[in-house]
């Protein structure tokens, strides 16, 4: 049997092309010195402005069509310098406390690099990058305090370990029922449990499980912003009552607005009692754990059923790197496993080697995320990361402290860990509406200036500025610097919306 062939294949084969350099040489030339000038742009970056509006000439660019012909190497990455490199986001400088954002490391750079220079596909096969990335959960699972018999995927961020990890949660609480039969066949309705501090990621991964977002029940936080116990024990009962099966509570092990650590113990309990899924979203705080000081009360996190947590934030790498531990490997596995006859594991050749990763999560061709992690870790070991983040809290701390001896500002919730929540209030009994434009004012023209870049939040309806300190460079001066422009810019923002 014979296909009509669309392709006149003499005639391609005889010019045949690739998409590699004509000339190494050159190639690698210019290649050197673009290491050379990253390392440049680095060493630079403390003494340059944190960030600035992107100018209309360089979005602008960006407007061009889809290159037809090629263009040489030397004029992209002379575009790059000119239009991409100088309008960074700023998360690697000093003052960059914004969302909660990872500052990368120089090995990190490079060991990207390596991974898409190896480029392979980390999915199957026996190949070294597969141990790399065995060795890697293995560790992870140390750190964290899981079991050896617990299993782990890496995944590109938090949101997509919480969506993974919930996944393994609905699947084991319905015996695998729901994953075979879809929800619409599925005897009664699931629900699980958050705090009213949760990130939004779960809500959009209960969406995505086809759940609904009704089924996450928001549990109302405290003054402290943890997670009301005694309310969640009350709403897993009445939802029993009502016919609901709740499977799943998550605790935030650092939450987004103000890093708060939920009551992880009575949470384990109350799991343990209801047979309930506790799944830990530690995003950032997960790695709190390696400081002595908080090891106590994170000490049940290590009880989850599964944990979701980010190396591209306290752990500074870049970003696209999150990781799910699941301490029941059997139930991780079944919920994903599948075995098309494309992936049979092979006795010899390069289909030999571990079970493939697929059969843990969601994704099937993946890159080399696990190179980073390894060589971050064998470079700087576990001691001095633990160091750096409880040197994090210590900085957090001491901002505290300036915010409480500085008239013109206050603090909006108590310091847990990294996250600080202030605003500027020169008293006389402004009303809210008025204080919160002037902070968001302030938040705006800091940014602007470039001098520091927090985030902004909203507490009880009042706002604020936010800071997460997950930044390595930061230094005691730079919260100093940080205080001395918020009461600056406060000063002259408070004259402009007053009109005094
Ligand atoms: C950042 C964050 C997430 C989402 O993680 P991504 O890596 O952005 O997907 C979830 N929960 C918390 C508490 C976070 O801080």
């Amino acid at each position: 049997m014979k296909n009509k062939q669309l392709i006149d294949y003499k005639e391609v084969l005889a010019k045949e092309v690739g998409f590699d350099p004509s000339e190494w040489k050159a190639m690698k030339e210019l290649s050197i010195q673009m290491v050379s000038d990253m390392f440049d742009y680095m060493e630079q970056i403390p003494d340059m402005p944190v960030w600035a509006p992107t100018p209309k000439r360089v979005k602008s660019h960006f407007d061009e069509p889809i290159p037809t012909a090629p263009t040489s190497v030397e004029d992209v990455y002379k575009e790059f310098q000119q239009y991409v490199q100088p309008h960074a986001k700023g998360n690697l400088h000093p003052r960059f406390w914004s969302w909660v954002q990872g500052t990368g490391t120089p090995l990190a750079m490079m060991a990207e690099m390596l991974a898409a220079g190896l480029n392979p596909d980390v999915c199957t096969g026996d190949h070294a990058a597969m141990y790399v990335e065995e060795q890697v959960i293995e560790w992870l699972k140390t750190l964290m305090g899981f079991p050896e018999s617990a299993s782990g995927i890496l995944v590109t961020g938090t949101s997509m370990a919480n969506l993974t990890g919930l996944l393994v949660a609905r699947d084991g609480h319905t015996d695998q029922k729901v994953r075979e039969l879809g929800l619409h066949n599925y005897q009664s309705q699931l629900v699980l449990y958050a705090s009213s501090e949760t990130h939004i990621c779960i809500t959009k991964a209960a969406d995505i499980m086809g759940l609904g977002q009704n089924a996450v029940r928001i549990i109302p936080a405290t003054k402290d912003y943890k997670m009301d116990i005694e309310l969640l024990a009350k709403t897993i009962q009445e939802d029993r009552m009502k016919g609901y099966q709740p499977f799943c509570v998550v605790a935030n092990v650092g939450t987004v607005n103000t890093g708060a650590i939920d009551p992880l113990e009575e949470i384990s309990m109350i799991c343990k009692q209801e047979e309930l899924w506790m799944h830990v979203d530690g995003a950032f705080g997960a790695f709190a754990l390696l400081v002595p000081e908080f090891q106590q009360e994170l000490q049940a996190m290590s009880k989850a059923d599964s944990l979701a947590f980010d190396l591209h934030k306290w752990m500074s790498l870049p970003f696209g790197t999150g990781c799910l531990l699941v301490r029941d490997k059997r139930l991780h596995r079944q919920a994903f496993a599948l075995q098309p006859n494309y992936l049979q594991v092979h006795e010899r050749g390069v289909a030999a080697g571990p079970e493939p990763i697929f059969n843990y999560g969601i994704e099937m061709t993946r890159g080399f995320r696990a190179l980073k992690i390894w060589m971050m870790l064998k470079e700087q070991g576990i001691k001095k990361i633990g160091k750096v983040i409880r040197q994090n809290i210590a900085q957090t701390y001491y901002l505290q402290h300036l915010i409480e001896t500085e008239p013109l500002l206050e603090m909006m919730a108590p310091v847990t860990m990294n996250i600080a929540c202030f605003r500027y209030n020169p008293g006389h009994g402004i009303e809210e509406e008025r204080l919160n434009k002037l902070n968001k004012e302030i938040v705006m023209a800091l940014q602007e200036e470039g001098t520091a870049s927090t985030s902004h939040v909203i507490l009880s309806g009042r706002y604020g500025l936010r800071i997460a300190n997950v930044n390595h460079r930061s230094r005691k001066e730079d919260f100093e610097i940080l205080v001395k422009a918020v009461v600056r810019i406060g000063n002259i923002a408070k004259h402009q919306i007053y009109n005094v």
